[in-house]
């Protein structure tokens, strides 16, 4: 088990597995993003190292991200490798869902339970505004092939002032009306050169909810004071899905936090919202053993910040969310 000083138990860990993505959404990325030099990056065995260890330490379960995870090559021998690690209970992947057409079936059957699928808006013009180059009818077409794949499916919609913030979330809200899928709003937090863009574009948990119900009426809490993950959950009268918000910047959860983060060049990232990383694959390198490896990350673990600065504008200026995953 890997506890921090506060008496968190960390079990849940996140994995970029690139830096590189295939969109380059505003809020993520600047548009003239350089990437890291491959050599730079986690090699598959050393991803896969990793995660015995981790999967050791009592995480049981990985989350695959980027960047865009399923750009990386060899996505699918990965899963089925992670997948069948002993102690890892679950595979999932936050995906923008462009490449599930062909990849949805076989990360299934490797072993694959669950995407998460980024789709801010079901507008074309409005997609492609926010992605600079993406197209929405690629997204559906990945958001079928995962339900034909069986997998589990949420959608995450990253809420923008003056991008999709007004009839963008009805209308993704609407799809729970149809849909037994979860549709997770997530504020927008700040990172490196384009927090300035973020903070003046913040769209809190309080206006999304009441722009819902004032065009598809109450929405009714599920599990009150609980959290699913880090989504506080709501459902439309009758609706077989659910409405999320993934509000760290107005109601952090930090509290409840189990999670770690392992960036694409394998830095241990201690909290999404600050700077603090622990690096890994220097001493993996450089030869470190097993033990010494799990001795470098259960010491990372231990000093795990209790939560994010934002209310105190301590912003992370290290990376982008592009580097870290999310
Ligand atoms: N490329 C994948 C995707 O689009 O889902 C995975 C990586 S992306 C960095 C992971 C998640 O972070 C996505 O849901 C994305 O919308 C979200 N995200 C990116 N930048 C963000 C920001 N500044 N604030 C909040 N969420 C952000």
């Amino acid at each position: 088990m890997a506890l921090d000083r506060f008496g968190r138990n960390i079990n849940y860990l996140r994995i970029s597995l690139t830096d590189r993505c295939n969109l380059r959404c505003v809020y993520c990325m600047p548009e003239d993003m350089t990437f890291r030099p491959r050599a730079e990056l986690m090699q598959d065995d050393e991803v896969l190292r990793l995660v015995r260890i981790f999967a050791d330490l009592g995480f049981h379960k990985f989350r695959l991200t980027g960047g865009e995870p399923t750009v990386r090559a060899n996505i699918v021998d990965l899963v089925r490798e992670m997948a069948a690690t002993p102690g890892v209970a679950k595979v999932a992947m936050t995906t923008n869902g462009l490449l599930l057409d062909r990849l949805a079936q076989p990360m299934a059957a490797a072993g694959l339970k669950r995407v998460n699928i980024s789709i801010d808006t079901l507008d074309p013009d409005k997609f492609k505004k926010l992605t600079r180059w993406g197209e929405v009818e690629d997204v559906w077409r990945g958001i079928r092939a995962a339900e034909a794949a069986g997998l589990e499916i949420k959608l995450n919609a990253v809420v923008v002032r003056n991008y999709n913030d007004r009839e963008d979330v009805v209308d993704l809200a609407r799809l729970t009306l149809y849909q037994p899928w979860q549709v997770r709003y997530i504020e927008m937090m700040p990172f490196g050169e384009i927090s300035d863009f973020q903070l003046a574009g913040v769209v809190t948990q309080a206006e999304i909810h009441q722009t819902i119900e004032a065009a598809l009426g109450p929405l009714l809490p599920v599990n009150p004071g609980e959290l699913d993950g880090e989504a506080s959950l709501y459902q439309l009268a009758n609706a077989p899905g659910r409405v999320g918000f993934i509000s760290s910047v107005s109601q952090p959860f930090c509290a409840s936090c189990n999670r770690a983060r392992l960036t694409a060049d394998g830095r241990l990232r201690l909290c999404l919202l600050r700077e603090k990383e622990v690096d890994l694959l220097h001493p993996m390198r450089d030869g470190a053993t097993d033990a010494e490896l799990l001795a470098i990350i259960k010491e990372g673990i231990w000093w795990k910040p209790w939560g994010h600065g934002l209310s105190q504008d301590v912003i992370p200026l290290n990376r982008v969310m592009s580097e870290i995953g999310g």
